[in-house]
């Protein structure tokens, strides 16, 4: 008995009316990042488990709730990539990409993987574009990334997208922070849900990012990272803003942006459409690459997931259209004349048209109705008196135009692309 198999929860079928949409979306974000210097990295889908406890942290949701870990074959521990940044990082170091001209910068266009609830935007299996700038400290480094990502949403023509800007500071400064943070919310510790009060005695910053309503509401009164900045922070974060105001785009600090993964020092900062769920989020981090066996070198980098930035397109009219997949369809009647409109679409996908035949041996009343469901710009009817006189017309299917063309090996190509061009 047959079984009719459904895709895994929290995935999705980008279906062939969808799919020029995603290339278009993801030609354009390469081509932003070429003009900002960053060329594609292409890394494994999958990855020893350890690189992401080690480089997302041990302590975050992601690595410890949402991660898709399983022992392979040969008995070691690999999970699917949750996120970018990790397994390029692995890569830049194992290839020695980071030994010289710094700063060295890269792409990647990504699935990601984690098992979370999935609602509206969220996803088990997402897609992310980001870059990572390795080897530059200056805030300039910051403020080239966020620019780079408000120029290509500008670039889209998306309205109301926010920018929020936060510094959370180094170890250094974080250390009196985390104390501050420690005794307020010790106060609320029976409040806290379950797992806020383990981030409590781990790592109190994450209790944060928690989306539980009370412990969001407690957290509202927290002190201000802000507040904790060492002078070089401190300075940092002025020099970044500055340099983002100057090049014209609107920010809010949010000191409440903290970011969901662990390696992030200084500079943190998101993207959004208000009342849509975060689009893209990035930041510094400082201590990742020696932590991954690299050298002492920071990162700074930005995530855009894929389906969000899809989504918003759509709802706001901006999506790229689906190109028609045929120009011409060469339908016929009888062998002879299959047999000359098989080579003819051959001929013309040489020359670079898209062409189409008749491939189910089917009335030319059926090919015709076939036409018209691909979105075929013009079609040709062969049959015998074709054939006997060498020639055919060339309709046009949403119009009236008629051409006659001679189906004559060395100039059809031509004409049909004369006709196609005008
Ligand atoms: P993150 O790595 O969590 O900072 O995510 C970066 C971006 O990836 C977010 O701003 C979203 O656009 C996207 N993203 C993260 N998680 C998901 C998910 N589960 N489903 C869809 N998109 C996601």
């Amino acid at each position: 008995m047959s079984v009719k198999i459904t895709k895994p929860r929290g995935t999705n079928d980008v279906l062939p009316s969808q799919s020029a949409a995603w290339q278009a979306v993801e030609g354009k974000l390469i081509t932003a990042a070429r003009r900002f210097g960053y060329s594609e990295i292409r890394t494994p889908v999958f990855e020893a488990t350890e690189l992401f406890a080690r480089g997302v942290g041990d302590g975050t949701d992601v690595v410890n709730k949402e991660m898709y870990t399983f022992e392979d074959r040969g008995g070691r521990s690999i999970s699917l990539r949750p996120e970018g940044t990790a397994g390029v990082v692995r890569a830049a170091i194992e290839n020695g990409l980071l030994a010289d001209a710094l700063p060295r910068k890269v792409c990647y266009l990504v699935s990601c993987f984690r098992y979370e609830k999935p609602q509206s935007g969220r996803y088990r299996q997402f897609h992310q574009f980001g870059v990572e700038m390795f080897g530059a400290d200056a805030p300039a480094a910051d403020a080239e990334v966020i620019c780079m990502v408000s120029d290509i949403l500008r670039g889209f023509g998306l309205a109301g997208v926010t920018l929020e800007l936060n510094s959370i500071g180094c170890p250094a400064c974080r250390a009196e922070y985390h104390k501050a943070l420690r005794a307020y919310f010790e106060g609320y510790r029976a409040e806290l849900c379950p797992t806020c009060q383990e981030r409590l005695d781990k790592n109190p910053m994450r209790i944060l990012d928690c989306k539980n309503p009370e412990c969001r509401e407690i957290a509202s009164g927290a002190p201000v990272i802000l507040d904790y900045l060492c002078p070089e922070c401190r300075a940092h974060f002025e020099a970044v803003k500055d340099l983002v105001a100057a090049a014209g785009i609107a920010y809010t600090v949010n000191p409440t942006v903290v970011r969901g993964l662990d390696y992030y020092t200084r500079t943190v900062f998101e993207f959004s459409v208000p009342g849509y769920p975060a689009l893209c989020g990035g930041g510094r981090y400082g201590g990742l690459v020696a932590e991954l066996g690299g050298p002492d070198i920071e990162g700074v980098g930005f995530a855009i997931g894929l389906e969000r930035l899809l989504a918003l397109l759509s709802e706001q009219g901006l999506a790229p259209a689906q190109p028609k997949g045929c120009d011409v369809y060469l339908a016929s009647m009888g062998e002879a004349a299959g047999k000359k409109a098989f080579l003819l679409a051959e001929a013309l996908r040489r020359a670079d048209v898209s062409a189409q035949c008749d491939l189910c041996g089917r009335s030319v009343k059926a090919q015709m109705k076939y036409a018209d469901k691909l979105g075929a710009r013009y079609a040709m009817v062969i049959g015998d008196d074709e054939l006997a006189k060498n020639e055919a017309e060339l309709k046009e299917m949403a119009g009236e135009r008629r051409v006659m063309v001679e189906l004559l090996d060395d100039s059809f190509t031509d004409a049909v692309r004369k006709v196609l061009a005008t």
